[in-house]
C-alpha cells in the first residue's frame, strides 16, 4: 500500500510595502519562541519592502512549514521541542542558500489548532502566532482599556486552500512529502500579484499611533516594578493563571524591546515579573506570585508608565512630584442599568483602580481633595451618593464606590490623563434571578434543536467599542428560538440571559437533553479591522451537510463576505454527538460589521437565514 500524504497547501504571499523602498535581502537578527507557546518572533533590522512567506500544512507528522524568500539567517539555527504540548517542536533554519531561503517548521499534536496560525509583519519583523485560550479569565480587577486605534501591522490570514496529490524528494524532510510540496509550489506557489485591497491597508493613519506604547525598561523598586516608555500604556483583561499561580496582564498596542523581553526580574524571594511581546501588537505581564490580588497597576501622570505596586509595599513610597489636583464629578445614567461616572482633574493624575466584590476602589494619589460642589450637584445620582472617600496612608484620596459583584466595570483614561470614565453596568436583580431557559417545551415526536448563544456572564467574548459578543449572540439566539419554536420545533437553549456557562455543561446539557441538531452563535473577531465576513464551522463528518446548507442560507441572506464553510475543532461542536455547527456571524473588530451587527435587521436576518437552513436540513423546506 502506498502510504498516502494529504497535502493541505495554504499559501500566503506576504507582500508589504515599507518606507525604505527598494528590496534587500531579509535579515533575520534573532529568532525566538515565546515560553507562553504563543509566538515565535523573526526579528530583523532589514527594511524590506516585500517578504513572500509560503506556508504549507503537511500531515504524518502533522507539520506546518513557513519559507521566508530572500532571506538569510544571520544566527545560529534555532530548535526548540516540548513535552506535553501542542506544538512538540519548532525549527527555524537556513533551508537553501541559493536562493536563500528561511524555513520555519511546526510540528504538532492532533490537538493543535493549526488553522489558527497566523503569521504577521510588524515593523520589519515577522511573527508567526496563534491564539491558544489556555487562560481562563477571571473577575480579578475586571478593568481595561477598549482597544481604539488602529493597529499598524498586518495579518496575513487568507488562506488559499487546496488538496493535491503527494508526489517526489529533499534532505531535511522525509522523502516523498517535500517533493510533493515543491511540486505543488512550482504549480501554486509561484509569486502572486499582491492584492490591491490589502496594499491599502498599509497606509494605517499616523496620527492613530499616539495610543501605542513602547516599552523600553523595568526597575524595581522595593519589591514592585516600574515599567517604562513612550507613548501612552493601557492595560486589559488582568487575570490569573493557576500552577504556578501569575497573574497576567494584557497592554494592547504596545511593543517591548528586544533588550528586556522575557527577561525575568526578581520581586522577592519568591516573586518574579517579565514582559512579553505576547501578540504583534500586544505585550504581556506575567508575575509569579502567591498574592495575585495584592497587586495592582498604577498609572503615572503622563501615561508613560506604570507601577505595578504590591498593597503591602507601597507604603511610604511617593508617586509623584507634583502634591495637588483637584477634581470635579459629573454622573450620567444611561439606562436603567448602566451608570457613567466621569472624574475630572487639573493635573493628570497619578491613579490605580481595582475592582473587588462589592466595591470598586479608585486610589487618587496626587491628590488633596475635591471639589464639593460638583459633588453634591451629583447626589441624585444612586451611585454618587454611596460613594465615600477616604485618606490614602501617605498622600492621596481613596474613593470607594459600592458596586455589586456581577457589576461590569469599562474604564477608560484619556490621553493626557486628566480624566477618568467609568461605566457600570449592574443587571437588575429580576434578570438575574430568572431561571430556567426560555423555551422548554418538549414533544417526543418532534425534533430538539439546541441553540447555543456563545459566552456569557463573566466570559463576555470578543469587545470592541463596548460591544460585548455575549450581548449579540444571545440576541440572534433568542430570535432563532422564536422562529423555530413558531415552526413546532422543541428548542432548547443553553442560556436565555447573560450568565456564564462552561463549554463542558454547554456540551452536558445537550447530551442529557438529548439534542439532534446544535447550533452554537458567536460573532468573530481579528486583531486588524479588515477582517469580515461570515463563516460555518463543523467538526464530526455528520455535521458537514447540515454545515453546508445552514451556510449556503446565511451566506445568501447576509450582505457581507462569504469565508466559507471550516472543519474547527470547538469544543462544542468537537464534543456533542450530534450534527453539530457553529456560526460565526460576523465581525466585532470591523467597524461597519459591529455597527450591522447591532442592528436588529441583521440580528433577525441572521436568524432567519438560519433556521431555513435547520428546516432545509430536516428536508422541511
Ligand atoms: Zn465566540
Amino acid at each position: 500500500m502506498l502510504k498516502k500524504f494529504i497535502l493541505i497547501i495554504f499559501i500566503f504571499i506576504i507582500n508589504l510595502f515599507n518606507w525604505a523602498g527598494a528590496a534587500e535581502v531579509y535579515k533575520i537578527n534573532s529568532v525566538h519562541f515565546d515560553n507562553s507557546d504563543n509566538i515565535i518572533f523573526l526579528a530583523s533590522q532589514s527594511k524590506v519592502q516585500y517578504i513572500n512567506v509560503k506556508s504549507m500544512k503537511l500531515a504524518a507528522p502533522n507539520r506546518l512549514l513557513f519559507d521566508i524568500d530572500n532571506s538569510v539567517l544571520t544566527r545560529p539555527n534555532s530548535s526548540w521541542t516540548f513535552k506535553n504540548s501542542d506544538i512538540q517542536q519548532v525549527k527555524v533554519s537556513q533551508f537553501t542558500t541559493n536562493p536563500n531561503v528561511v524555513r520555519v517548521v511546526i510540528t504538532y499534536n492532533k490537538d493543535f489548532k493549526a488553522d489558527k496560525v497566523r503569521i504577521h509583519k510588524v515593523d520589519n519583523n515577522l511573527v508567526i502566532s496563534y491564539n491558544k485560550n489556555v487562560f481562563p479569565q477571571s473577575d480579578l480587577r475586571n478593568v481595561y482599556n477598549d482597544e481604539k486605534s488602529a493597529n499598524n501591522y498586518y495579518e496575513y490570514t487568507t488562506f488559499s486552500e487546496d488538496e493535491k496529490p503527494a508526489a517526489a524528494a529533499d534532505k531535511t524532510q522525509t522523502a516523498g512529502e517535500v517533493v510533493a510540496v515543491q511540486k505543488a509550489f512550482n504549480s501554486k506557489g509561484e509569486l502572486v500579484k499582491p492584492d490591491a485591497s490589502k496594499i491599502a491597508i498599509n497606509s494605517a493613519p499616523v496620527s492613530k499611533l499616539k495610543s501605542v506604547f513602547y516599552v523600553n525598561k523595568i526597575d524595581i523598586k522595593r519589591g514592585n516594578a516600574l515599567i517604562r516608555g513612550t507613548g501612552s500604556i493601557g492595560i486589559e483583561k488582568p487575570f490569573v493563571v493557576k500552577e504556578p499561580d501569575r497573574l497576567v496582564f494584557d497592554l494592547p498596542n504596545t511593543y517591548v524591546a528586544q533588550e528586556i523581553r522575557n527577561k525575568e526580574y526578581v520581586l522577592s524571594e519568591k516573586e518574579t515579573i517579565k514582559i512579553g511581546q505576547f501578540e504583534p501588537t500586544k505585550a504581556r505581564i506575567v508575575v509569579t506570585t502567591t498574592e495575585p490580588d495584592k497587586y495592582r497597576p498604577i498609572y503615572s501622570y503622563d501615561s508613560q508608565s506604570i507601577f505595578l505596586a504590591h498593597d503591602s509595599r507601597i507604603l511610604g513610597l511617593t508617586f509623584y512630584d507634583k502634591t495637588s489636583a483637584i477634581y470635579s464629578y459629573s454622573a450620567k445614567k444611561n439606562n436603567d442599568t448602566t451608570d457613567t461616572l466621569t472624574f475630572t482633574f487639573t493635573q493628570p493624575i497619578v491613579h490605580s483602580i481595582k475592582k473587588l466584590n462589592n466595591v470598586l476602589e479608585i486610589n487618587l494619589y496626587n491628590c488633596s481633595g475635591f471639589n464639593h460642589e460638583a459633588y453634591k450637584k451629583n447626589l441624585s445620582s444612586e451611585v454618587f451618593a454611596k460613594l465615600r472617600t477616604e485618606a490614602l496612608p501617605t498622600y492621596g484620596i481613596k474613593l470607594i464606590i459600592p458596586i455589586k459583584n456581577t457589576t461590569v466595570v469599562d474604564y477608560k483614561q484619556s490621553f493626557d490623563n486628566k480624566q477618568l470614565s467609568l461605566k457600570l453596568t449592574t443587571p437588575k436583580d429580576s434578570e438575574i434571578n430568572k431561571t430556567g431557559p426560555l423555551f422548554i417545551k418538549r414533544n417526543p415526536n418532534v425534533r430538539t434543536i439546541v441553540i447555543d448563544p456563545g459566552h456569557g456572564g463573566s466570559d463576555v467574548g470578543a469587545t470592541r467599542e463596548g460591544v460585548y459578543e455575549k450581548d449579540i449572540t444571545l440576541d440572534i439566539s433568542k430570535r432563532l428560538a422564536k422562529i423555530l419554536d413558531k415552526k413546532g420545533y422543541n428548542v432548547l437553549m443553553i442560556r436565555d440571559k447573560d450568565e456564564t456557562v462552561s463549554l463542558q455543561d454547554r456540551v452536558k446539557y445537550t447530551e442529557e437533553n438529548h439534542g439532534d441538531l446544535f447550533v452554537s452563535i458567536h460573532v468573530n473577531s481579528s486583531v486588524t479591522p479588515e477582517g469580515v465576513g461570515l463563516e460555518t464551522h463543523y467538526f464530526t463528518d455528520q455535521s458537514y451537510e447540515f454545515a453546508q446548507i445552514v451556510h449556503k442560507e446565511f451566506a445568501n441572506a447576509i450582505k457581507s463576505k462569504d469565508r466559507g464553510l471550516f472543519k474547527s475543532r470547538f469544543y462544542v461542536i468537537k464534543n456533542t454527538t450530534c450534527p453539530s455547527i457553529l456560526v460565526e456571524t460576523g465581525f466585532i473588530s470591523n467597524p461597519e460589521e459591529r455597527k450591522e451587527l447591532m442592528t436588529s435587521e441583521r440580528k433577525q436576518k441572521t436568524a432567519e437565514a438560519i433556521a431555513k437552513g435547520i428546516q432545509k436540513y430536516l428536508g422541511k423546506e
